[in-house]
């Protein structure tokens, strides 16, 4: 190694919003704050858990979470209108043909 351009690596504490924390080395030299660590990290817990601190996934469901129901709901109406149409026609055709037979 060469000698003045290697900067200190000591030992230093990582603490975790979680509450764990834990000492490592590191060139930082001071107290670490971090947001997820092998604790509460999905990853390692094998957990599904979202991290949503800001509530970022609230505010998207509420703004879009019933489009996906809209649609179904809009293809519904739609199917049932295809339908009496289609009925409606069959209900002409019956009266039209009748009229025929008697020219
Ligand atoms: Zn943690």
């Amino acid at each position: 190694m060469k000698e003045n351009i290697h900067p200190e690596y000591v030992e230093c504490k990582v603490t975790c919003s979680c509450g764990n924390s834990f000492k490592t080395r590191s060139t930082y030299g001071q107290e670490m704050k971090v947001e997820t660590c092998s604790e509460c990290h999905p990853f390692y817990t094998g957990q599904q858990r979202v991290l949503d601190s800001e509530g970022r996934i609230e505010k998207f469901k509420r703004k879009y979470g019933s489009y996906k129901k809209d649609r179904e709901e809009k293809k519904k109406k739609a199917a049932e209108k295809k339908k009496q149409n289609q009925e409606n026609q069959k209900n002409q055709k019956k009266q039209e043909e009748p009229n025929e037979d008697k020219k």
